[in-house]
């Protein structure tokens, strides 16, 4: 923990080092605005081990200036199919995204997007747990886990699904899928056979997904419904490389193969939570110079591969309005109240942008989830298809969005 005075003021606050806080930083100093962020843990966190970036995430690690830097970290993803084993091991292509798709190892991403920032701007190990606004100047005060107090005059809640400025600005909390994610790493010291491809296997209720990140590296992830597991989670990884062993009895050897040698310090398991969409339709993203990008404002579930891109479009829509009113403000006002008026008309601008891709986003995301958890046949899993049918012929339209320039 870096030492922080009893009470310190900055500019621009933004409250969790995680994809979304880092991009946003990143974003923000790319148009000469320098902030501080403030992240929990005691170094970088790469919870969740790989994330597939489609390309509409490449057009925004574009615009951060780090998509070069990271397409040399994992090779071209190119299409994917689905095996279903109680068919008999039928295999059918699945929809993916054309254009630019790869693999990348979390900490790869992470570590990407904090070298390019300013030294300092990340301090570790402090957990921001309560916020409050001054009535007269709405400017933020932040309250760290040691006592201590952070005045801003723009904050950013980037801190996830559990989020503490989404709270203060009254977002609904998140609600839980029922199902469970497991997520690992397989490493292939003298490479692997799997093609260049997403492949999911569906066996009964549960599904094995994996994606190549390079020749040698492979991710992989297990869908399995809640009722399936027991309500506490092992945090052991032993514990929950057995428990994905057995759940995916009666798998294909190569995926069986593939979780029995997982790297133990990559597994991880989380049980799938969402913001409702019908939610993010009406919901205020923005209170004074307060607002909140990522997975505070839009967590949505992995079905699409899209929450860590879509917190990387936030970066750069949030951090080009607000360098735009910024610019726009005189020496005299920067310093004064009518900043938080503009910034609060930047935000605005920032949350109308947003607001209908997070929702069609999470409308697509939800409706998945909904399919995948459902037991065969039940009437909620019809509506999903059928809704989802009407409402999103093309499945991978949402890859096809472009956030625009910085
Ligand atoms: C199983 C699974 C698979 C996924 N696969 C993909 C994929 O393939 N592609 C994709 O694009 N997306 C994927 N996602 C979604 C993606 O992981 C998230 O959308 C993305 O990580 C959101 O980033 P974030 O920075 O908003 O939140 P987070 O990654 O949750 O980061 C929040 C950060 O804030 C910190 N923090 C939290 N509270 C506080 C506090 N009070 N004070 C200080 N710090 C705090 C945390 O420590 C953390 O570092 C997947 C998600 C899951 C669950």
């Amino acid at each position: 923990m870096d030492a922080v005075r009893e009470e310190e003021e900055h500019e621009v606050v933004i409250v969790g080092g995680g994809i979304g806080g880092l991009a946003t930083a990143l974003a923000l100093h790319r148009k000469g605005l320098r902030s501080v962020v403030y992240e929990r843990s005691e170094s970088l966190r790469a919870e969740g081990s790989a994330i597939t970036i489609l390309r509409n995430g490449w057009r925004a690690l574009d615009q951060l200036g780090v998509g070069d830097v990271l397409r040399d970290k994992a090779i071209l993803v190119q299409g994917g199919q689905g095996i279903w084993v109680d068919e008999g091991n039928q295999q059918q292509p699945i929809p993916f995204p054309g254009g630019e798709a790869r693999c990348l190892k979390r900490s790869d991403l992470i570590k990407a997007l904090a070298d390019a920032l300013p030294p300092e701007t990340v301090r570790f190990g402090y957990k921001v747990v309560a916020v409050t606004m001054d009535p007269e100047n709405m400017f933020p005060t932040l309250t760290l886990n040691n006592g201590s107090s952070i005045r801003a005059k723009v904050l950013i809640g980037c801190d996830g699904s559990n989020s503490v400025v989404a709270d203060f600005l009254g977002i609904k909390p998140t609600r839980l899928f029922a199902l469970c994610s497991v997520r690992g790493l397989t490493s292939y010291p003298n490479g692997h056979v799997f093609s260049p491809e997403l492949v999911r296997i569906k066996r009964d209720r549960v599904m094995v997904g994996r994606i190549p990140v390079d020749n040698n590296l492979v991710y992989w992830f297990v869908s399995v419904p809640l009722s399936w597991l027991d309500r506490k989670f092992p945090d052991d990884p032993e514990l929950i490389r057995k428990l994905t062993t057995k759940i995916t009895e009666g798998f294909p050897s190569d995926a069986v193969e593939m979780i029995e040698g997982s790297d133990l310090d990559s597994l991880s398991i989380t049980h799938l939570r969402y913001h409702a969409p019908w939610e993010m339709l009406v919901g205020r993203f923005r209170r004074g110079p307060i607002t909140v990008a990522g997975d505070a404002m839009h967590a949505m579930g992995p079905f699409l591969g899209q929450g860590g891109s879509a917190a990387l479009e936030d970066a750069v829509v949030l951090a080009r309005n607000l360098g735009r009113k910024i610019a726009s403000l005189s020496p005299y006002e920067r310093g004064k109240e009518i900043m938080t008026d503009k910034i609060g008309q930047a935000f605005d601008q920032y949350v109308e942008e947003r607001r209908m891709r997070m929702v069609r986003l999470a409308t697509q995301a939800y409706l998945t989830g909904l399919i995948l958890g459902s037991p065969p046949m039940s009437i909620t899993k019809f509506i999903a298809v059928i809704i989802m049918a009407i409402l999103f012929r093309d499945r991978n339209e949402h890859a096809k969005f472009d956030c625009g320039n910085l």
